[in-house]
């Protein structure tokens, strides 16, 4: 047998750069006049909890840690055939009188054919694409005024690819004014059962957790 003793020396590395980015995003987030694409396509009751209690976000999990390596690792292939990556967008609107900033960040983006990629990671392949990716994506697509987005998903079994059109349903400023007034918690069946803040929550329901 050969004999091992624990080590935490490349973990402690990861664990204080995600911590770092996690702790700046929560510094960010308490600013109520900022709100991120992904608030717009998640329950409106999470966005109020993470301002009240934003030091529950906060995540050490492998899954989590694979999901980013992912990008990471995709975003370099992408960089060498002329796509810009993590590309930050934000775009000011006016809701009851006050200025909001709303906030996001483009996996990949090519300038030349206006396309935008979405890139998601997870365990199971089951139940692609899934509604609130896409609805980020052409949220995303109206933010840049791009005709069209791929979504890419990449599991253990499976890649899977789907490319969308701009959909000119899409009303950003209506889904931040719901956002804002908290009108939809939770926005997917499935959500309350995944959700960080369930324990403190009002809203909270067992029904409908099935994916
Ligand atoms: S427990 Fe459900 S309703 Fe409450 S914040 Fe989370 S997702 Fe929204």
């Amino acid at each position: 047998m050969f004999e091992s003793k624990p080590s935490y020396k490349i973990t402690s590395l990861i664990y204080n750069v995600l911590m770092k980015e996690q702790l700046e995003k929560i510094e960010e987030a308490r600013d109520p006049s900022i709100i991120y694409v992904t608030d717009l396509v998640s329950c409106t009751h999470k966005r109020r909890l993470r301002q009240i209690f934003p030091e529950l976000t906060l995540r050490f999990e492998p899954v989590a840690i694979l999901g980013d390596l992912v990008h990471v690792g995709l975003e370099e292939y992408l960089k060498k055939h002329n796509y810009e990556v993590e590309v930050s967008v934000e775009k000011k609107f006016e809701i009851h009188g006050r200025e909001y900033v709303l906030k996001g960040r483009l996996d990949a983006y090519n300038p030349e054919e206006k396309i935008v990629v979405e890139i998601k990671s997870g365990r199971t392949a089951q139940n692609l694409p899934r509604e609130h990716h896409i609805l980020q994506l052409k949220i995303y697509l109206e933010l840049m005024e791009a005709e069209k987005g791929i979504l890419i998903y990449i599991t253990p079994e499976k890649i899977y690819e789907y490319e969308f059109e701009r959909d000119k349903k899409i009303n950003i400023k209506s889904m931040m004014e719901s956002l804002i007034n908290d009108q939809i918690h939770p926005r997917w069946s499935w959500e309350c059962k995944y959700c960080i803040f369930q324990k403190i929550c009002p809203y909270y329901t067992r029904q409908f957790e099935e994916k």
